[in-house]
C-alpha cells in the first residue's frame, strides 16, 4: 500500500526510540505522534509533563543521549538550591528544561489547551512533524501497592524507583476525558496505526483508555501494528517486566500482543524470541530485531516498519 499518513502512538522513551526514526524517514507533514499524558503532574506549581517532553526533546536531537530523556549538557543548580532550603526533591529536573514547564504552566495558566502548547514549543525547537497529547483533559495513573497503597505515577516510577510491588492499576480521569479534535483528525487521515514498543500498563492502556480509543482503533480498517517492547521474557528497560509479573501475567511478547488484542491487526516481535507462538485472530505477526540503541538503529527499525506496511503485512 501507499503509505502518505501515519500515526505513531506512544509513552516516553522506548516509544520515542521508533518515532524518532519515523520522524528522520518521513516527510513532516506524514507523522502524527499521539502521546500519552497520564504520567503528567504538578510539582512546584509546575505542570510537568515527561512522556511529552522526552518525545519532543528526542525528536528535536536535544535529549540526553544516556537517561533518554531530560536535555543533554543540562545542569541540576535548582535542585541543590532547593535542597539548600531543606527540600527534598525527589524529581529530578534541569535547569534548562525548567523552561519547558515554566513555560507550559505560564500557557496553561492563560487558557490555552496542552495541545497548541505541544505545537507551539515543538515548532519553536524545530520540529516539524506533529506531536499531540492524546487528550487536553487531565489523566492520571494510580498504582495500588502492597506496600505504600495508592500512589501516584511519578511517586511509584521516581520517588520509590518503581520497586513498590504493583496490585492494581487505574486510570484517573481517563472515563471523563476527550480525544481532541487534533487527535480524530489525525486517525480520520492516517492509513496505518503504530505502537511504539511502549510499556502497554503505563503508556498504553492510559491512551487507549480516553474516549473509547480501544474500541474506535479496532475499527479502523487499516493496517494497525504494535511493537513488543519485551524481549526474551524481559523489558529493555524499566518496569514493564516487573509489572507485567506482579500482575499476574506472563513476561513474555505474547502477553504484550494478548494484551493489545483486537486494537492491532499486525504485531512486530523481536527476532530473537524464536520460541514466539501466537497468531492474531486477523493480520500476522512479524519479526524484528528491535532493540534500537543508536540513532542508526532507530532509523533502520522505522524504515523496516515502513517496509511491513507498505507490503500489506501491517
Ligand atoms: P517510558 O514512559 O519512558 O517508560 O517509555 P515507554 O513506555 O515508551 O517505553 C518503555 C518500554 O520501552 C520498556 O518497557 C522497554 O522494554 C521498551 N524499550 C526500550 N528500548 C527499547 C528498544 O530498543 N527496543 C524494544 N523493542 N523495546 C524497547
Amino acid at each position: 500500500m501507499a503509505l502518505n499518513k501515519l500515526v505513531v502512538l506512544v509513552g516516553g522513551v522506548g516509544g520515542a526510540k521508533l518515532a524518532y526514526g519515523l520522524s528522520r524517514v518521513l516527510a513532516p507533514e506524514q507523522l502524527t505522534v499521539i502521546v500519552n499524558v497520564a504520567d503528567d503532574f504538578w510539582h512546584y506549581g509546575l505542570r510537568i509533563c515527561p512522556d511529552l517532553d522526552t518525545i519532543m526533546y528526542t525528536l528535536a536531537d536535544w535529549v540526553d543521549p544516556v537517561n533518554g530523556w531530560g536535555i543533554h549538557g543540562d545542569t541540576t543548580e535548582m535542585l541543590t538550591t532547593l535542597r539548600a532550603y531543606g527540600e527534598v526533591a525527589w524529581f529530578r529536573l534541569g535547569d534548562r528544561d525548567l523552561a519547558t514547564h515554566l513555560l507550559r504552566t505560564e500557557l496553561l495558566r492563560q487558557g490555552e489547551r496542552l495541545t497548541t502548547i505541544t505545537g507551539r514549543l515543538a515548532r519553536a525547537i524545530g520540529i516539524q512533524c506533529t506531536i499531540l497529547p492524546v487528550t487536553d483533559q487531565p489523566v492520571s495513573t494510580i498504582l495500588e501497592t502492597v506496600e505504600y497503597g495508592r500512589l501516584e505515577f511519578q511517586e511509584y516510577f521516581v520517588k520509590h524507583r518503581w520497586q513498590p510491588e504493583v496490585r492494581q492499576i487505574s486510570y484517573q480521569g481517563a472515563n471523563t476525558a476527550q480525544l481532541s479534535d487534533e487527535v480524530h483528525h489525525a486517525l480520520r487521515q492516517a492509513d496505518a496505526i503504530v505502537f511504539g514498543p511502549s510499556n502497554p500498563w503505563l503508556s498504553i492502556e492510559p491512551i487507549l483508555s480516553v474516549g473509547n480509543l480501544r474500541e474506535h482503533l479496532s475499527q479502523l480498517p487499516i493496517p494497525r501494528i504494535a511493537m513488543t517492547p519485551i524481549i526474551e521474557g524481559q523489558a529493555v528497560k524499566g518496569p514493564a517486566a516487573k509489572i507485567m509479573r506482579e500482575l499476574g501475567y506472563e513476561v513474555s511478547a505474547r502477553a504484550v500482543a494478548e494484551f493489545y488484542g483486537t486494537t492491532i491487526n499486525g504485531f512486530i516481535r523481536d527476532q530473537r524470541d524464536t520460541a514466539f507462538t501466537f497468531s492474531l485472530s486477523e493480520g500476522r505477526v512479524s519479526a524484528l530485531d528491535t532493540l534500537m540503541h543508536t540513532n542508526e538503529d532507530k532509523i533502520r527499525v522505522a524504515q523496516q516498519v515502513l517496509a511491513l506496511l507498505e507490503g500489506g503485512d501491517g
